[in-house]
């Protein structure tokens, strides 16, 4: 027996002239997804993408891989068959028959792009049908709402089968590469990685940057944040994480700052080195993962008095989300656990008794002037170092 993977994608179908160009960064993404020597071929007909793996590939695995792609909408195994309509019937029917087993109706639709196969398009149906209403007696035909198609199709040189039933669900979106760079403030929380999956899921290229401060914060601290972003990475592809050492600035900010501002300074500050590292690698972009009202640097005020500290856009998706919504999708993409794992991060370590909820940019600034903000934002700055980060 033999199969190939066929993929549906979704939005890039919209998108007119400019769709090649859609088209070929998630094939590239595509690529970089499935292991090397997985695949013999991946091309594509009628926005419908078809790789056919090497001999000896775990189809499984490259399917699990592919449905983690963003721009995908479904990838489904297929059966390669001969071109007769014998052989079809045969084959087709027991290919699809464990995709039927959870079905109650099901109906056939068939394509020829070969006009010469010895059936019409509706004879290949309707004998499709009749022969896995034999093999199956708990099935029904229902051509209005059925629970599953099983499609066939004749090409110019093999036919495949294969029923929906049997597809994996992608991510949807656009493809990462197609929607621009920008850089992630990610922590070890549950929020940030969301935050970032959201934004690649919209074609971003994400670039991440996380905050440190030993001893405060430990060296298993930054281990967790490392893994959280290699679970995205599966997603994403490669990407880069800087780490910054943000011990010296915090202890600058806590003894000489008064302490309700604490934090909101210690933010601008973040947005600020974060903005130079986004700046270095032609990033457009801030992402955090803030959501309105979740804690008192996150109210509107608050949030106000962050951007201010930068000049490049900060784009918070999760923003109008509650804590459940979020929660939900950090356990879709497999971040959750990893997140809840106990560690202190270095937004936590010095919190006031009562910080400002509705604070005043002119009194931020005020105690900001109190510390060399601009000479520490550079020292963090200059003190980052690097990782490589692979799914
Ligand atoms: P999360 O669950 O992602 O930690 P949170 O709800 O705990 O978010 P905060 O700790 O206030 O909220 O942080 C808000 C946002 O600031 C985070 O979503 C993240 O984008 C960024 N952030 C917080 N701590 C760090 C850090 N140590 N390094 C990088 N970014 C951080
Ligand atoms: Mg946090």
């Amino acid at each position: 027996m033999r199969e190939i993977i066929l993929i549906k994608y979704g939005e890039i179908i919209l998108k007119g002239l400019n769709r090649g160009k859609f088209e070929d960064i998630l094939l590239r993404n595509m690529r970089r997804a499935l292991l090397k020597n997985s695949y013999d071929e991946i091309r594509v007909m009628q926005a419908v993408v078809y790789v056919t793996p090497a001999g000896g590939a775990d189809i499984d695995n490259m399917v699990q891989r592919l449905s983690r792609v963003f721009g995908i909408l479904s990838v489904a195994r297929v059966l390669v068959c001969e071109k007769k309509a014998e052989v079809i019937l045969e084959k087709g029917c027991e290919y699809v028959s464990a995709a039927l087993d959870s079905c109650k109706t099901f109906k056939v639709e068939a394509k020829r792009s070969d006009k010469t196969f010895e059936l019409t398009s509706p004879q290949i149906c309707a004998q499709m049908g009749e022969a896995i209403l034999n093999a199956n007696p708990h099935l029904e035909v229902d051509v209005i709402k059925p629970d599953t198609i099983v499609r066939v199709e004749i090409r110019d040189k093999e036919a495949y089968v294969y029923a929906d039933a049997a597809r994996i669900l992608g991510p949807g979106g656009m493809p990462t590469g197609s929607g621009g760079k920008a850089t992630l403030l990610l922590s070890g929380g549950i929020d940030s990685p969301v935050a970032g999956y959201m934004m690649a899921k919209r074609g971003v290229t994400l670039d991440a940057v996380h905050f440190f401060s030993p001893p405060y914060t430990s060296e298993a601290a930054k281990e967790k944040v490392i893994d959280l972003a290699r679970i995205l990475a599966r997603y994403t592809g490669v990407f880069s994480l800087y780490i910054v050492p943000f011990t010296e600035q915090q202890l600058a900010i806590r003894d000489n700052c008064p302490e309700e501002h604490l934090t909101l300074i210690m933010r601008r500050m973040m947005m600020a080195v974060a903005e130079k590292l986004a700046r270095q690698n032609k990033d457009i972009a801030l992402i955090t993962g803030e959501s309105l009202g979740q804690v008192a640097s996150q109210t509107m005020h608050a949030l106000a008095v962050t951007n201010d500290a930068v000049s490049i856009p900060i784009f918070r998706p999760l923003i109008g989300m509650d804590k459940e919504e979020i929660i939900s999708i950090a356990r879709k993409i497999g971040t959750f656990e990893t997140s809840i794992l106990p560690y202190e991060d270095c937004c936590t370590v010095f919190v006031p008794r009562h910080p400002t909820t509705r604070p005043s940019l002119e009194k931020i600034l005020e105690s900001q002037a109190k510390i060399p903000f601009e000479k520490l934002t550079e020292k963090a700055f200059m003190e980052t170092t690097w990782v490589k980060v692979e799914g």
